[in-house]
């Protein structure tokens, strides 16, 4: 006999108990009769997953998943499979800390708002809120290994500011998203803080705002693993990106811009200040101008030797 045939005799046999329950007066019987019969269709639900097997009901929902991707699973589906009442918690898991791509129906519904759902490339699912869907059976081990550094440093004792740089310094030149820096930081206030990391103290985290408009919304990236020189911080956020735009993203002296971005020559833009800081030049946009970093260093260097 197999192991799901066991169970749903114990649930017939549950079933006839709850039965004869019927006759009794009080409602409350009748429910608490119901009880192991209830109990025992969940674990009918979970045999049906590598039967035999002692897996947990995470190990469940992905064996599921992977037999069935690019597939649109109902929710009801996934709490048979998982046979607990937290099974969505441990979606989200797989999701957020395994890299596994679950794409739910809120998150394509959002997607769709905002002309985002091409990239995807889930064909023509069609996916109600209460679906699930496996876009890729590819694991992204990277989100994986991303997710326990967020969370050593979470657990650390530094500040919530402290605790954003050093995961950004973990990640340099990746895109981290704001919900991970804003897990990591551990206060409503991670994006104040970021700004300040960026204009304060002059780290080059770049947005879609600040420093590379092909980067997507809410998203930020670490450039280099370096603070700029003192003269170069405290630039108003508004004023960097009227300069930017001025200049049209690209470096003034060698025309370096984004879409020439490579591993071996990862370069960013940064703002230069015509007349220096230290000898009076002001923050204003008529003072700045937009270098790659590598043309920025070069002019220092020959003002430095000249
Ligand atoms: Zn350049
Ligand atoms: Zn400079």
């Amino acid at each position: 006999m197999t192991e799901t045939e066991r169970v749903l005799n114990q649930v017939r046999d549950l079933l006839r108990e709850f039965e004869t329950s019927l006759e009794s007066v009080s409602v409350r019987e009748k429910v608490v009769a119901l009880v192991p019969a209830f109990d025992a269709v969940r674990d009918l639900g979970k045999t049906l997953i590598s039967e035999g097997l002692r897996l947990s009901a995470r190990d469940r929902l992905l064996a599921y998943f992977l037999l069935y991707p690019r597939c649109v699973l109902h929710e009801k589906e996934l709490a048979i499979v998982a046979g607990i009442s937290e099974w969505a918690r441990r979606v989200r898991e797989l999701r957020v800390q395994h890299g596994w791509r679950i794409v739910t129906g809120v998150t394509v519904a959002q997607m769709i708002e905002a002309g985002d759902l091409d990239d995807l490339d889930i064909g023509d699912a069609d996916l109600g809120v209460n679906d699930y869907l496996l876009a890729d059976t590819n694991q992204d081990r990277d989100a994986a290994y991303r997710w326990n550094v967020a969370n050593e440093i979470r657990r650390g004792a530094a500040g919530g500011q402290d605790k954003i740089l050093k995961y950004l310094r973990a990640n340099v030149g990746k895109p981290v998203s704001g919900e991970e820096l804003s897990y990591v930081a551990q206060s409503s206030e991670w994006a104040r803080r970021v700004r300040e990391l960026r204009t304060e103290q002059g780290w080059p985290i770049s947005t879609k705002m600040s420093g590379n408009p092909s980067l997507p919304v809410g998203v930020y990236v670490l450039e280099r693993d370096r603070q700029a020189p003192s003269h170069d911080r405290r630039i108003a956020d508004s004023v960097r990106r009227q300069v930017l735009q001025r200049d049209g993203y690209a470096c003034r002296n060698c025309g370096w811009t984004h879409e020439r971005w490579n591993t071996s020559d990862p370069r960013f833009l940064e703002l230069h200040h015509v007349v220096h800081h230290a000898h009076g030049g002001s923050n204003e946009a008529t003072n700045l101008v937009t270098y790659c970093n590598v043309c920025h260093d070069d002019l220092h260097k020959r003002e430095d030797s000249g």
